[in-house]
């Protein structure tokens, strides 16, 4: 579609902001809302449900009487996978509606929204569905005398608190496995971005989804996140989010029920390139490439990036090259790639580290300035500090805006020392021709996945999550199952 398309159909696109709780749209209780602007262009989307602790204990109630009476999970696997399977496909059918969404809500590209966000949600609920028919339980090793079962139950009431840089594709990682497996949810979407949440839920319903069993609630962290986080019928909370607030997560748990905390949290990932790199321009272009993308809101956006010294102007002249297909555009042209930071604050603190870096002495390599402020909304240039060096603040702190960090090393052991010097440990990147070096340096890096010659090239299959400060649970694949799952032994004497 052309821009113009795009555009006209945004004109005609509905904003409901209001809560879903026990399968109805409604209003606070208190009858407050917030102004959502977009920052595409900086007008008003339209008013949103500022959820309060009362709404939010509405919602848990919601989700607690759901898992009581069992209209969800105690029903048969096949049939919760019936479901999801049907609301996947609604969420394909509805692809361009939420995309616009996305797009409008938190300025990402729409050719991305529509290639990446949309499919991967309704992959991650299918796949999800998918799987729950064929998980098994354990009949324990005993002797003669006793039959043990251990067998895996829902929890309850999951809480699940989500970002904005990927809206539907962390709450989906979320509801995939969690509703899967039998729990209810009570979803806060971030206040930067709560549309695509909302509409989520009315698909869920309308897929069979009964009423209760999905709830999602928007407003401020403080008011509706922390009053989730401290609910005493919340059984976990499954939180991605900064590492900031992740700390704040384990403290509501201690501070409440000791309900389960699963944080998935910022990152500083290290992108390394070995003097003996088979493809350099692709390894250079596959660094800023993947800084850039998502306007640098990625937590595992590899902002790091270690070039051996001897490669070090030819990788950065890559780099440049990269970046000038990256010039920030009108998120509804399906010909950008850069679009809008999410809002304005987010603009500035990009800016606020630009000077920090040149202040403390990195050299201004491409872009580096705000850019579109004609638009009224929040752009800025695809940028490059080089000569950069790990002890600076642009190099240790998170960014989450498309500015790319260059740092010569000369050993591997340097190489490896760098980049484990972070307090995150999401992931990381190896670009050699040696296989030796490939599993010697996979093996010391601290990092929840390391990418070999390519990077992000993962998909739902393969667990997602950090150690160190980027957090301590996993998304996606199997293993997301024991989040939101309780063991129990049943141990049975068997007379003889
Ligand atoms: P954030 O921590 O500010 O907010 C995340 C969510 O927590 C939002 O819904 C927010 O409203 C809520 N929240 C904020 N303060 C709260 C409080 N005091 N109590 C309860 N809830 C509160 O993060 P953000 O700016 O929305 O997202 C960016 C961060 O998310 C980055 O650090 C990024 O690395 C991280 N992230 C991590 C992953 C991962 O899988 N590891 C994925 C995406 C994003």
């Amino acid at each position: 579609m052309t821009s113009t398309a795009w555009h006209d159909r945004a004109a005609g696109l509905t904003f409901d902001g209001r809560s879903v709780i026990d399968g109805q749209r409604c209003a606070t209780l208190s009858g407050q809302t917030f102004a959502k602007c977009s920052p595409v262009h900086g007008r008003l989307l339209g008013p949103v449900a500022r959820g309060q602790p009362e709404d939010i204990d509405r919602a848990v109630r919601s989700a607690r009487a759901a898992f009581a009476d069992g209209r969800w999970s105690r029903q048969a696997p096949a049939a919760r996978k019936a479901v999801l399977q049907r609301w996947a496909e609604l969420i394909t059918a509805h692809r361009d509606e939420l995309a616009l969404l996305e797009t409008l809500d938190m300025g990402k590209p729409i050719q991305f929204s529509r290639t990446v966000d949309v499919p991967a949600t309704a992959c991650c609920i299918a796949w999800y569905g998918e799987a729950i028919d064929k998980l098994y339980d354990e009949v324990a090793p005993t002797g003669a005398h006793a039959l043990a079962l251990i067998t895996r139950e829902p929890m309850g009431v999951i809480g699940a608190i989500v970002p904005w840089n990927y809206p539907m594709i962390m709450a989906a990682w979320k509801l995939g496995p969690a509703l899967a497996s039998g729990n209810s949810v009570v979803l806060k979407p971030s206040e930067k971005s709560p549309y695509t949440a909302l509409r989520l839920a009315e698909l869920a319903l309308q897929a069979g989804l009964p009423q209760g069993v999905l709830n999602v609630v928007p407003g401020f962290g403080h008011e509706a996140g922390e009053a989730l986080a401290r609910h005493a019928e919340v059984d976990a909370i499954g939180f991605t989010g900064s590492t900031r607030v992740g700390r704040r997560m384990l403290n509501y748990a201690a501070e409440s029920n000791l309900k389960r905390v699963y944080n998935e949290l910022g990152g500083k990932s290290a992108f390394i390139v070995f003097d003996d790199v088979k493809d350099l321009e692709k390894a250079a272009r596959t660094a800023a490439a993947c800084v850039f993308f998502n306007q640098g809101e990625s937590c595992n956006a590899p902002t790091r990036v270690l070039v051996h010294e001897s490669l070090m102007d030819d990788a950065l002249a890559c780099m440049q090259q990269e970046a000038g297909g990256w010039q920030a555009g009108d998120p509804l042209d399906e010909r950008t790639r850069l679009g809008a930071m999410v809002d304005e604050g987010q603009l500035h603190t990009v800016l606020r580290y630009v000077d920090q870096g040149l202040g403390e002495g990195a050299t201004l390599a491409h872009g580096g300035r705000q850019t579109r402020a004609d638009t009224g909304g929040h752009y800025v240039e695809p940028t490059i500090l080089s000569n950069a060096h790990n002890g600076m603040k642009v190099a240790r702190e998170e960014i989450f805006g498309p500015v790319l960090t260059l740092i010569p090393f000369r050993t591997e052991a340097e190489a490896i020392a760098l980049a484990n010097d972070s307090p995150y440990g999401l992931q990381a990147s190896i670009w050699s021709g040696q296989i030796d070096r490939v599993h010697r340096v996979a093996r010391a890096l601290q990092a929840g996945t390391v990418h070999v010659n390519q990077y992000d090239e993962d998909d739902i299959t393969v667990p997602f999550g950090g150690v160190k400060q980027s957090g301590n649970g996993r998304d996606k694949s199997l293993h997301a199952f024991d989040k939101y799952t309780e063991l129990k032994t049943t141990w049975l004497r068997i007379e003889a």
